[in-house]
């Protein structure tokens, strides 16, 4: 006699609750649960044979579909990151102990990652007391990672106990590597490494953890500039596997090499990038939050345009990504970038004025949402005067290829440039570094699967009716115009004659 749940009505009832609360988390964006659920459902009703073969029909039908192909996809780009080798005559430096200097949010994520993955550390800081903190962030990740059984107790005091703290000069013979995470300040980071070649002169290796400076800049007039890379991690250090390694045009193979060989020890992903504004993750990646601030400016609500980017594929909308990232950091960054790169959208006023209210996001409490409430995001109330009264009409896919477009175009612009050699290199930073729709393939590979002249077309219509920032980059065009894509043989199912008829 089947469990009651198991007949109707109230199957159909636990159904339709459970599609809800599939299509809540997923946002239609991926078709396996929803088939999963279907096909328990149909079985309710069905011989075990029958189920059996619905099961398999439907399973070949999702493993055949775009979504599991550049699923799968991500899984190579993890594995070819892991392969990621530089060439260089010299071998590449074994790091047994690292100093990072600064010990600031990013520098003691490092710290504590870096020990957790048995090295050595001696983490510097200006004084006791940002050193105190320091060492006070690293135990709450410690204590964090017990809590979910990631280390026992013992290992992660192993771990806490394998980082030296300093605020004085010490003696310093045995560092293998350095990585410097102080302030965003040019001027100071050139002291300090100025200052790091006198003090560890047998080091081979001086990495900085900028996130927008000129790795070149950094290494300014030093006797050994080559010995300067960049190890961008990004935040928070312990989730996020992506690491960018920095090649300056100065920067030495072994510099390189090595650090492309401590990110693949510590078991992050790195991808190689050129130095250059914002790298590749944030040049792509600050232009979208510019476009949503402008977008928000010009009237459209701050729901709809996070909305529109979540059902997109993002894991998080543009606004409420900028409230993460922090206000004043966020205008910083984009302030910086647009001088660097004018052809990007022009940054408004929304953002220093907000600051100027104290609104720096979560860290604040407010932001362009309010999180004052505990356990309860809303909207910030108070933003009505900084925007206008009333958006011109304009349908969704007008407001989401404005984000994704210019994502997109800015994309296929570092790969002219340089930035990446190849679109691997693209598509697996975003999806790695931002969680750009994984099921899309990456940018570039939603370039592909859209129509490289379908994407020129709509950024051509919207440099007309938006703005001349969306003017499609010489590289898209030619390629448009050629009949190219990017890549060949094609990702995704249609590159496939086995393909079965999709119903
Ligand atoms: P932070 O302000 O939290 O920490 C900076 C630390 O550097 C402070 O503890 C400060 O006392 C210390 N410091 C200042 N001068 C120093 C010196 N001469 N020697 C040693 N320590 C010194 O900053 P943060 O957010 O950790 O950023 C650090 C670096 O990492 C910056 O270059 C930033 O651009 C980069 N970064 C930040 C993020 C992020 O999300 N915050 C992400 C990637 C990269």
């Amino acid at each position: 006699k089947p469990h009651l749940t198991n007949r109707a009505p109230i199957s159909g009832v636990i159904a339709a609750q459970a599609r809800k609360r599939i299509l809540a988390k997923t946002r239609g964006n991926y078709p396996a649960p929803l088939k999963a659920l279907e096909v328990v459902v149909a079985g309710l009703a069905a011989s075990h044979a029958q189920s059996l073969a619905n099961e398999r029909r439907e399973f070949i039908n999702l493993a055949m579909g775009e979504p599991a192909a550049n699923l799968i996809r991500v899984f190579f780009l993890q594995e070819r990151a892991k392969k990621l080798a530089v060439d260089s005559p010299e071998k590449s430096v074994k790091v047994g102990r690292a100093m990072v200097v600064g010990a600031g949010f990013m520098g003691s994520g490092i710290a504590q990652w870096l020990s957790a993955r048995g090295l050595r550390v001696v983490l510097k800081d200006v004084g006791p007391e940002p050193l105190g903190k320091g060492m006070q962030a690293i135990a709450r990740l410690y204590r964090d990672a017990v809590k979910r059984r990631i280390f026992t107790e013992a290992e992660a005091r192993a771990g806490f106990d394998r980082i030296l703290p300093v605020f004085e000069d010490i003696p310093l013979r045995d560092v293998d590597l350095v990585i410097e995470a102080a302030v965003e300040k040019l001027d100071l980071k050139r002291q300090i490494f100025r200052e790091l070649e006198g003090k560890v002169p047998s080091c081979q290796v001086l990495a900085t953890n900028t996130s927008a400076l000129s790795i070149d800049a950094i290494a300014g007039d030093m006797a050994h500039p080559e010995k300067v890379v960049g190890i961008h991690f990004f935040s928070p250090v312990h989730r996020m596997q992506l690491v960018e390694i920095v090649q300056g045009p100065r920067t030495s193979p072994v510099a390189l090499a090595s650090a492309v060989q401590l990110a693949k020890a510590i078991g992050k992903l790195p991808v190689l990038v050129k130095d250059s504004p914002g790298f590749l993750v944030n040049r792509i990646l600050l232009p979208y939050m510019i476009e949503a601030v402008r977008m928000f400016q010009e009237g459209y609500s701050i729901e709809r345009i996070d909305r529109l980017m979540l059902d997109f594929g993002m894991p998080t909308g543009p606004l409420g990504l900028a409230d993460e990232v922090g206000l004043d950091v966020a205008a910083h960054v984009a302030v910086d970038l647009v001088q660097r790169l004018p052809h990007l959208p022009p940054v408004n006023d929304v953002l220093p004025r907000m600051i100027e209210r104290g609104w720096l996001g979560r860290k604040s409490g407010q932001g362009f949402y309010d999180y004052q409430t505990k356990g309860k995001k809303a909207l910030n109330p108070q933003l009505n005067d900084f925007q206008a009264l009333q958006a011109p009409q304009v349908d969704d896919a007008e407001l989401r290829d404005r984000l994704v477009l210019l994502m997109v175009n800015e994309a296929v612009r570092g790969l002219q440039e340089g930035v990446v050699t190849a679109p691997e290199d693209v598509d697996f930073g975003m999806i790695m570094g931002t969680g750009w729709a994984p099921f899309r393939g990456g940018p570039i590979s939603y370039a592909d699967s859209t129509g490289l002249p379908a994407v020129v077309a709509r950024l051509q219509e919207l440099q007309k009716r938006v703005g001349d920032y969306f003017a499609p980059c010489a590289l898209l065009a030619e390629k448009a115009a050629r009949g190219e894509r990017f890549y060949s043989p094609p990702p995704g199912p249609e590159s496939r004659p086995d393909r079965p008829p999709q119903t």
